[in-house]
């Protein structure tokens, strides 16, 4: 089976639009109609007017997509694409932190779910983290989930910041360790260190940028520097490379995988198509409430 063609084919029969994150493996991305990051992909599903939504991606891009897309299908190609570090965080203990801090705004990485998102006050990606919480009314921030990303972010606000979980973390960049970064460094003397958000602190401190992974494509097309160490998920590297002939990409650690990401392969985008299946459901009042905090999002970043 030609997946490449046959999915090509189905999908203008279908009117679908298949967007690709930039941790999806190497033909994904190049067979998406858009590639991009949490930020980019949710930007695209408010302006298509595609009949059916493929979000190549975790269940909470496809919730995304789907709650700014009400009428229209959303699918996902694998029901078991779910993102860990989302579910670290839980309604409970949203609703616990939120009552024991009244005063408090709730800023809601979008790896979260739908059901916390519908008690944010807005939403924010790793491109836009820093620039939404300063945005907020209040002085007192609850944010979540990631550990790493509120940290970054304590460094750029005055804002009091409450973590919720206090250590919710993604798993593929807890692997990028700082010892090995720098054996990466001393390895490769004359490359830029660009590393996500998500990576910890002590990693962020030694990287030349931190950045999403937008901003990553960013800073090394506008950077002078030939060589690159990539601290985040490795499928970036693909798009990195594509973009920017005649410079290198070497990856912080070699096995930085999201598996969950991975989970979605050529066969499955095409059985997805072909049989209109994972369809995403969010519930109307979670939807309603949910829309509220990413559209506030939108409209600051
Ligand atoms: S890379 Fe990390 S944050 Fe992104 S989907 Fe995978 S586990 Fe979740």
């Amino acid at each position: 089976m030609d997946w490449i063609s046959e999915i090509d084919k189905l999908r203008k029969e279908k009117n679908a639009i298949i967007l690709a994150h930039n941790y999806q493996i190497a033909e994904i991305q190049d067979l998406g109609d858009f590639s991009g990051d949490s930020l980019e992909l949710a930007r695209k599903a408010t302006e298509t007017d595609a009949d059916m939504i493929v979000m190549c991606g975790v269940d909470f891009m496809a919730e995304t997509a789907k709650i700014l897309n009400p009428g229209k299908k959303v699918i996902i190609p694998s029901l078991n694409a779910k993102c860990p570090m989302s579910a670290m965080l839980t309604r409970q203990e949203l609703l616990e932190a939120k009552a024991q801090h009244p005063e408090a705004d709730v800023v809601l990485y979008v790896n979260s779910g739908a059901d916390c998102k519908a008690l944010a006050t807005s939403c924010c990606t790793s491109a836009n983290a820093d620039k939404i919480v300063n945005a907020m009314e209040s002085d007192v921030v609850i944010f979540g989930p990631d550990r790493n990303l509120a940290e970054y972010v304590m460094k750029r606000t005055d804002k009091k910041i409450i973590p919720v979980p206090e250590k919710g973390y993604c798993y593929t960049h807890a692997q990028i360790r700082l010892e090995g970064v720098k054996d990466k460094m001393e390895k490769h003397p004359n490359a830029d260190l660009v590393v996500h958000p998500e990576c910890f602190p002590e990693v962020q401190e030694i990287a030349d940028a931190i950045a999403s992974t937008s901003g990553m494509l960013r800073y090394c097309k506008e950077s002078s520097a030939k060589e690159f160490i990539i601290g985040t998920e490795c499928g970036m590297l693909h798009r990195l490379e594509k973009e920017n002939p005649g410079k290198k990409f070497y990856p912080a650690f070699d096995d930085a995988i999201c598996l969950q990401m991975k989970e979605i392969t050529l066969e499955k985008l095409y059985n997805s198509l072909k049989n209109e299946q994972h369809e995403v459901k969010v519930p109307e009042d979670i939807s309603e409430r949910a829309i509220k905090a990413i559209n506030r999002m939108l409209e600051i970043s």
